[in-house]
């Protein structure tokens, strides 16, 4: 018997343990299906592009998408000790005031964030790699008119410039690294690797515990207080659904017992598209360089240069929408040629650049392809089912082409590579539909103000929390994974019943 078992060692699950077991009085079980995060190309930055479908990722893949040609879109999502903190690109945003205080959300405003944006454990690193073709992406953006930033979470989001990294000395830091590792050896806290959750068991409309397996073999894990679900926005809406809290009529034809007819499990799924445009080189320069014998050396001897590198060194926030409040378009310039979503291997230098949705209105859902836990969710994110999306992806499309054709790039994106046919509106849309991508952050499944209260605990059952990106009602313009973190930050004050941090006057992001 535990106090508290956690069900998903990611972003937010290696937050709480860590948090929770602070108090020795307190027992915490983490539960993490995957393995203990020992592979290199975790740790070692750039070698994150080598862990797609390896037994750290979970594979999902939409359903077909009706606006994106068909097509069945691949979503990687981490499972291992750090979750997708530990197979991410390591980009360090914060996002908008106005994202959180959007959320209209009692205790979840920016002012409310802010403290523990400022308290939590990530580091955020300026870049030791900087390839030649990421800052000359930024200086094209100038050239195209754009402002400079040095810092997307200072006074102002918009403008162009190098992102700031989860990185601590060269190295990811995961929220495995930062948050378990080093208490590991408490006595109170115990974390279990190999152990899939099935579901979640309830006495009386109470959370009493999980079911998992590890090989096969059937194991139960008893919760005297909670049971905190942590398994991400495609898991955790999942995870209750096999637990009986869902929609009833879905879960009835998938033959699970109903505990609660809960409509709003698995909608309200919300992501960033993302869109591929690529060019080719001949300047022998882009991150092909660092499987030269030079770039191990420079790694092992000082911790710097092509293998730090998180992918996605430069970037920038722009409006693309008269009427847009604040960025709706974000961009992120990767110095390699990516082919086949990164599974293939580059053939040639070159770069991808790429505008991605910051405040989508398609909605999309995760529901149960069958009641086997084993089995993948069906997820469809629906796409530019809105087509006000549609129209600001093809604004941010050709606001790129602009920065493409900027005279810093030239020497960069001389070939096209994966490009439209041409700059209408028509040849835009196309490509939209034919290379849209994921910017792997889901949210909203779970969300506050339907799923689960302002406290993150279920509504309608007893014992069960959610602590995780589905929380989120809407996704925040930037990268989630700072977020998640902020946000099971603050969920451990509310769940030790400590008064919540909150800064007046916190300084914004406008
Ligand atoms: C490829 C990629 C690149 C990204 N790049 C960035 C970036 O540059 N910057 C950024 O800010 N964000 C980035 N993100 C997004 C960010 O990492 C996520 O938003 C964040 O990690 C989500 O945290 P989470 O706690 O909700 O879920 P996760 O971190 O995904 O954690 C869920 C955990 O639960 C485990 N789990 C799930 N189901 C079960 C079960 N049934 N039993 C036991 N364990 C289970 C999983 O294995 C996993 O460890 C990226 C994500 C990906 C996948």
């Amino acid at each position: 018997m535990y106090d508290y078992v956690i069900v998903g060692a990611g972003s937010a699950g290696c937050v709480l343990a860590n948090r929770l077991s602070e108090d020795p009085d307190v027992t915490v079980l983490l539960l993490e299906a995957g393995p203990p995060d020992a592979k290199d190309n975790i740790h070692v930055p750039l070698g994150f592009l080598k862990l797609g479908k390896t037994d750290v990722d979970w594979d999902y893949s939409t359903a077909p998408e009706p606006f994106c040609d068909a097509r069945r879109i691949y979503l990687p999502r981490g499972k291992t000790l750090g979750g997708s903190s530990s197979i991410n690109a390591m980009v360090h945003i914060r996002g908008n005031r106005r994202d959180y205080d959007g959320w209209g959300i009692p205790g979840w405003g920016w002012d409310d964030l802010a403290p523990y944006f400022d308290s939590n454990l990530l580091p955020a690193e300026e870049s030791r790699s900087n390839n030649p073709m990421s800052l000359a992406f930024v200086d094209a953006a100038v050239e195209a008119g754009h402002g400079r930033s040095d810092d997307f979470n200072g006074d102002e989001q918009d403008g162009f410039g190098m992102y700031r990294l989860t990185q601590s000395g060269g190295m990811r830091a995961s929220t495995a690294v930062l948050y378990v590792h080093p208490v590991i050896e408490r006595p109170n806290l115990t974390v279990e690797t190999y152990m899939h959750a099935h579901r979640v068991v309830f006495e009386n409309g109470r959370a009493i515990g999980v079911e998992a397996s590890r090989l096969g073999e059937i194991h139960r894990f008893d919760a005297e207080r909670e049971v905190i679900l942590c398994g991400g926005s495609y898991n955790s809406p999942q995870l209750l659904m096999l637990s009986g809290v869902g929609p009833a009529e879905q879960l009835t034809m998938k033959e699970v017992e109903v505990i609660l007819d809960q409509p709003a499990v698995g909608e309200n799924l919300i992501d960033h598209p993302s869109v591929t445009f690529v060019w080719t080189t001949t300047e022998e320069c882009s991150l092909l360089v660092a499987l030269e014998p030079e770039a191990l050396t420079q790694f092992e001897e000082q911790q710097m240069g092509p293998l730090t590198s998180n992918l996605a060194e430069a970037g920038g926030f722009v409006r693309v929408q008269d009427d847009a409040p604040a960025p709706d378009i974000q961009y992120h310039a990767v110095p390699v040629q990516i082919v086949d979503e990164g599974l293939s291997d580059p053939t040639a230098h070159g770069m991808w650049i790429s505008p991605c949705l910051l405040q989508p209105e398609s909605r999309g859902s995760v529901t149960l392809g069958s009641n086997d836990p084993h089995a993948k969710p069906i997820i469809r994110h629906n796409y530019f089912a809105a087509e006000r999306d549609m129209d600001t992806m093809i604004k941010g499309s050709r606001l790129l082409l602009d920065i493409v054709g900027q005279p810093s790039l030239a020497k960069y994106c001389a070939e096209p590579f994966t490009v439209p046919a041409g700059t209408s509106d028509e040849d835009l849309r196309k490509h939209v539909a034919r290379n849209t991508v994921t910017l792997y952050h889901p949210v909203g499944t779970c969300a506050m103000g339907s799923v689960v209260d302002a406290d993150l605990r279920v509504q309608g059952v007893e014992g069960l929390r959610v602590v995780d990106a589905s929380v989120m009602p809407m996704v925040p313009r930037g990268n989630t994974n700072a977020p998640v973190v902020a946000i099971a930050e603050r969920a451990a004050d509310l769940i030790r019943g400590r008064e919540p941090a909150r800064r007046e006057q916190a300084p914004a992001v406008v």
